[in-house]
């Protein structure tokens, strides 16, 4: 060991003067005064000689002194002291420093008096008193510098502290010429040491920085002297003595109740040598002074640090301490908790009855009887507690209350804290309550969730919710080792490993599979499930869904099948059967379509419907598909193509408008008849009835043209009879021609109508004036008819009116009625002579409509018959005579115009009436 351990007071005491008989260099043996030491000077204060004592302290020898000045044995500050000669100094007190042999001084006061012709200068060793009084000089001085420094330390700043410390520092450096010195203070953890403040003098190198940990070397170390390093000629390098550079070094500890607090660390610095009047207590006085108020100061900040730190807490948690005080039986509260409380900022304290009123009734008593346990037992006490609420409106206050008794001494103190905790109590009543609903829910619904568990990439059951079991009959022993797989449809096992394969690739899946139940019945399941991962993304278990789609899934499948047999019902309709958007481009078509348009069925998609028609039946078309509504989405027509290669073909189409949620139409369903043979025999039945009309009217007709002729005859005959006399009258031959003519035209006209019976009605409508078929029906019938007594009254011609169909089909019609009519009228007649016979044709317009009504006076028809008029070969007429097809032709007629006929007994006969749509 390289530390030199002394007291520090050895090697400062000093060494007793060796006691020893008085010598008298001289002859002269001077007369003793009780002093030990004296000198003898001659008149010119010259050494004459010297007592023995004084020669052995100044380490001199009789001879070498002799006749020298007495200035060359004292130090210069005496001088002035013997300045001249000795007969100058009588009366005085001498004080005079000797340079010693041991280095000392030796401090000496003395007189001189006569001693025959010389002078005897006795002296007396006031060493000891001058040191006494420089000791006690260097203590005061010390002590001072001690008490100043530790009043810089108290007072300064917080913040000035360490710039302070520094200070004093280097003061204490500066005052014992110390080169480096430290002050090290224990590490926070309080195991070993580091550098809290540092000074070096600009000459000596920095031993040490500020932050520098220094271990626990010190530990070992006494703390209650101080401790003089000297290294030298160490070879042996110790942690110590690479802490001081390998130099000399000092090292003191400020200590208390025996342990070290702080060490006060001196480089390059040897104490003794150095500052030789500070003793050990002058050293370790000022260490406390300096360590003492760091420390004290350190301790106040950390205190205030945690006071802080305790007030913040308290304030962010919304708790706060009490403590009960058992004399005054008085809770003492942090004034956070007191505003946690919502209790006035003067309050700090309350009766433990009151304290106890703060809290909800419900928690009263238990708070009450545990606090008592705790007072008089230390029971530990734990709790939550609401607040009373003095507004029922405000949401509860929860309260954790903790207390626990403390020994401290002799005293038992109770005290603990109160943490608001409504949010997590809220929480936690809301989370039971969601996890009650979903409990419900989960119960309520066809749905289980599960939880299987990762195991080297096998997923085995943990859990199933308690749905299960009503759902499925299994429970979770059913379902564990491998036995779900089991329970899937054969079928599906396929599904079931791919569903597991992805969810361990993926993370997610999302599949349909069936499962057999405890009864053997299948469940179609939809099964949604995630696999959760740990922090190193390795799998832990997966969480699942299952949902019970049985129901849907058959529906859906039975959907399915209607779909496909609806499917081949439109495939194989004999129908027509179409979807087409409105601009009548066409998405789907069936084979019969496609048969029509000489097409695959395949190759509909995209042709345009229009395309088939004229631009007139296109344009009507379009705008009868523009007049659907979501609310009347059905129209009906019969349309005309030019299909090709073929005739015109007529076809009976059914639309249905598609509409979207905005109500515009998106695409039209359709389905079509080819009406075009109907169509035809309609036309051929048409025919025949026009036959059978003519051949009634042939009769009437040989009349009708006989009779211009005869005229025309006797015209032409007396003409003729004229001409034979020579008597060529101009205005009578011109009268006849004229006559001639009117009755060539008459002949021309009724021939011209004719017509109407042996020609074929055009294919395409036309729009008319029904007032035109009114007139082609008179001009063709009204001779007849008066010939026959008739009366025939037509409403006169008035606003032009326009309908759409085929012109002459009307006065087909028109003839038919008027016929019948007449028919009728004549046969009534011949029961009742005096009857006058009168067809009344009116054509009006009715709203939207042209109504033209026939009416006769013919008796009307009877009731029973009325429903059967109309039917094709009904007639009350005689063989040969009626054909029946008279009214049901003229049906069909204005029915094909979209128009109504009807009729109805009014007044003396009956009224048929005919509604035709206006244009
Ligand atoms: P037909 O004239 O050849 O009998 P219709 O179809 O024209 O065939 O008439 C059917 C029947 O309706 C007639 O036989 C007749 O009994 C009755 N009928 C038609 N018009 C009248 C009328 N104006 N008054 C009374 N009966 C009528």
């Amino acid at each position: 060991m390289s530390l030199e351990k002394s007291r520090l007071g050895r090697w400062l005491g000093r060494s007793e003067a060796p006691a020893s008989a008085p010598v008298i260099a001289t002859n002269a043996e001077p007369e003793a005064i009780g002093a030990d030491l004296y000198l003898l000077l001659d008149e010119e204060g010259r050494l004459q000689g010297l007592s023995t004592l004084l020669l052995n302290r100044l380490g001199l020898s009789s001879q070498a002194v002799v006749n020298q000045r007495l200035m060359s044995l004292l130090l210069p500050n005496s001088a002035l002291v013997i300045e001249g000669v000795p007969q100058d100094w009588v009366g005085h007190m001498l004080d005079l420093d000797f340079r010693s042999s041991d280095g000392h001084t030796l401090h000496a006061r003395g007189w001189v008096q006569h001693h025959g012709k010389d002078w005897l200068l006795q002296l007396l060793d006031i060493s000891d008193l001058m040191e006494e009084a420089s000791a006690a000089r260097i203590r005061q001085q010390c002590l001072r510098f001690a008490g100043l420094m530790a009043e810089n330390i108290r007072v300064c700043s917080a913040e000035r502290l360490v710039s302070v410390v520094a200070e004093q520092l280097q003061e204490l450096a500066q005052m014992w010429h110390v080169p480096c010195v430290a002050l090290a203070l224990p590490e926070a953890s309080g195991v070993g040491w580091r550098v809290y403040s540092q000074y070096s003098a600009h000459t000596a190198p920095e031993l040490w920085q500020v932050g520098q940990r220094l271990g626990s070397e010190f530990d070992r170390l006494d703390v209650n002297v101080a401790h003089a390093l000297h290294f030298a000629g160490q070879t042996e390098l110790s942690p110590l003595q690479g802490m001081f550079a390998n130099a000399d070094g000092f090292l003191l500890a400020h200590s208390r109740d025996g342990i070290a607090r702080a060490w006060l660390m001196f480089g390059f610095y040897d104490a003794a040598r150095q500052a030789p009047d500070l003793g050990e207590r002058e050293w370790l006085n000022l260490c406390s002074a300096l360590a003492g108020p760091v420390l004290f100061r350190l301790s106040e900040q950390h205190n205030r640090h945690h006071v802080e730190r305790l007030a913040v807490l308290q304030d962010l948690l919304g708790t706060g301490w009490w403590e009960l005080l058992p004399d005054s039986d008085e809770i003492l509260m942090a004034p956070q908790l007191v505003r946690s409380l919502r209790l006035s900022d003067r309050i700090d304290r309350l009766s433990r009855p009151e304290w106890l009123a703060l809290i909800h009734p419900a928690d009263r008593q238990e708070l009450s009887s545990r606090l008592v346990q705790l007072r008089d037992k230390g029971t530990p006490m734990l709790l939550c507690v609401r607040l009373a609420q003095v507004d029922p409106g405000q949401d509860t206050l929860w309260l954790r209350i903790q207390g626990q008794a403390l020994i401290s001494g002799q005293v038992q103190r109770v005290l603990g804290f109160m943490l608001d905790v409504s949010d997590i109590k809220n929480q936690e009543t809301e989370a039971a309550a969601a996890h009650a609903r979903l409990g419900n829910l989960i119960a309520s619904s066809p749905a289980v969730i599960y939880v299987q568990r990762y195991d080297q990439g096998n997923l085995e059951p943990t859990f199933f919710s308690d749905s299960l079991t009503p759902l499925l009959g299994w429970t979770l022993a059913d379902c564990i080792d491998g036995q779900l797989a089991d329970y899937i449809h054969p079928e599906d096992h396929d599904i079931w490993f791919e569903r597991n394969r992805q969810l361990l690739r993926e993370g997610l899946v999302s599949r349909r599979y069936r499962l057999r139940d405890k009864h053997g019945r299948y469940h179609w399941l939809l099964d949604e499930a995630r696999l959760l991962r740990d922090d190193l993304g390795m799998p832990v278990e997966a969480v699942g869904l299952w949902l019970d789609v049985t129901d849907a899934t058959l529906a859906a499948e039975r959907v399915r099948e209607s779909e496909e047999r609806y499917r081949i019902l439109v495939e194989d309709s004999p129908a027509m059967i179409c979807r087409y958007t409105p601009d009548l481009v066409l998405t789907f078509g069936n084979r019969p379509l496609a048969t029509y348009l000489e097409c695959d069925p395949q190759q509909l998609p995209g042709v345009n419907l229009g395309d088939w028609f004229s631009l007139e039946q296109r344009t009507d078309f379009m705008q009868r598909i523009a007049q659907l509504t979501p609310e009347s989405p059905l129209s009906t027509a019969e349309v005309c193509l030019e299909l090709p290669g073929r005739e015109h073909a007529w076809w009976v189409w059914a639309d249905r408008g598609v509409f979207d949620q905005a109500g515009t139409l998106v695409e039209v369903q359709a389905v079509g008849r080819d009406n075009t043979d109907v169509r035809r025999s309609r036309m051929q039945l048409n025919q025949s009835a026009k036959m059978a009309t003519l051949g009634e009217m042939a009769t009437g007709l040989a009349h009708e043209i006989n009779q211009p002729l005869n005229v025309m005859r006797m015209a032409v005959i007396n003409v003729l009879k004229r001409l034979e006399r020579g008597n060529i009258d101009v205005e009578y031959i011109t009268e006849k021609l004229n006559r001639i003519d009117s009755q060539v035209q008459r002949a021309a006209r009724v021939v011209d109508h004719m017509r109407v019976f042996g020609r074929r009605s055009e294919v395409q409508e036309q729009v008319f004036d029904p007032f035109d078929a009114l007139e082609g029906t008179l001009a063709m019938l009204s001779e007849g008819m008066k010939g026959k007594g008739v009366q025939v009254q037509a409403s006169e011609r008035g606003a032009p009116l326009q309908v759409r169909g085929h012109g002459d089909q009307l006065e087909q019609v028109l003839i038919n009625l008027m016929v019948n009519a007449r028919d009728a009228m004549l046969s009534r007649k011949e029961t009742r002579p005096e009857l006058a016979p009168m067809i009344e044709v009116q054509v009006r317009p009715e709203a939207d409509q042209v109504v033209i009504t026939v009416q006769d006076n013919g008796g009307g028809i009877d009731p029973r018959l009325m429903e059967r008029i109309f039917e094709p070969f009904f007639t009350t007429k005689p063989v040969g005579v009626g054909t029946g097809l008279g009214l049901s032709v003229s049906y069909g007629i204005i029915e094909q115009m979209s128009g109504r006929l009807s009729v109805s007994n009014v007044g003396e006969g009956a009224q048929f009436r005919i509604a035709l749509p206006l244009l």
